[in-house]
């Protein structure tokens, strides 16, 4: 099981990659979009890390509500919403103190449903939908052939990230990169990109 405190060195892992990748990701939104994710996503974990400093949750849930609402409340671009959406929908599935390997893969898939809901992307639309889809199905396979989180969330990672690669061939239908038409094919989504540091936290956060 995953307790509180490994959810909160997870968030704490997010907020270091942002910080790392800051130039990569606007370097990424640059091409396709408005110069921004990456100052985006810092901006949004760095609210976040403040938010939960000193923060007594009771529940694994209540850090990621937290996180969630902290993004929706402090990025202006689309990706605050979506992650801040997807955040808040995993944790209020997560009501104790220790989340199950089962009980945290349904809560991933509320994740994804809400940002779905919120986004109308589906896998193919050059979203972070195609790092956050295949990352949870590998989740949630791990899980039910018995793997523990750590490996499920490594397999969910390395998913991710070929998630985020298989984006450059894609032509963008949904956000700003949509815009661009096929002139938005041949370079890495953002977004996909962001969601595969999420995950590669994850399985930092429990392996470690
Ligand atoms: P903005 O486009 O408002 O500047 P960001 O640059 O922070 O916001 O985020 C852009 C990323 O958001 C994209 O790379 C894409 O992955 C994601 N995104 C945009 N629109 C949607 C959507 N409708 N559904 C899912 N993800 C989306
Ligand atoms: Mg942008
Ligand atoms: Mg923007």
């Amino acid at each position: 099981p995953v307790d509180i405190h490994q959810t909160r060195i997870w968030v704490r892992a997010i907020t270091a990659a942002m910080d790392q990748n800051k130039d990569r990701l606007t370097q990424l939104d640059s091409a396709i979009g408005d110069a921004d994710h990456g100052v985006n996503m810092q901006r949004g974990f760095t609210a976040v890390a403040a938010a939960l400093d000193g923060y007594e949750p009771a529940g694994v849930g209540d850090v990621l509500v937290k996180t969630g609402t902290t993004l929706i409340s402090s990025v202006g671009g689309a990706a605050g919403p979506l992650y801040g959406t997807f955040f808040r929908a995993v944790g209020k599935q997560l009501t104790g103190p220790v989340a199950e390997p089962a009980q945290l893969a349904a809560a991933f898939e509320a994740g994804l449903a809400g940002v779905q809901k919120l986004g109308a992307a589906v896998p193919g639309d050059k979203t972070m939908v195609d790092a956050l889809a295949p990352a949870l199905a590998a989740f949630g396979a791990a899980i039910e052939d018995g793997q523990d989180v750590g490996v499920a969330a490594e397999r969910a990672a390395t998913a991710a990230e070929a998630g985020a690669q298989e984006t450059i061939a894609l032509q963008a239908r949904k956000g700003r990169a949509s815009y661009l038409g096929p002139r938005s094919i041949g370079h890495q989504d953002p977004g996909a990109t962001s969601t595969a540091l999420v995950f590669r936290a994850l399985a930092e956060a429990l392996t470690s």
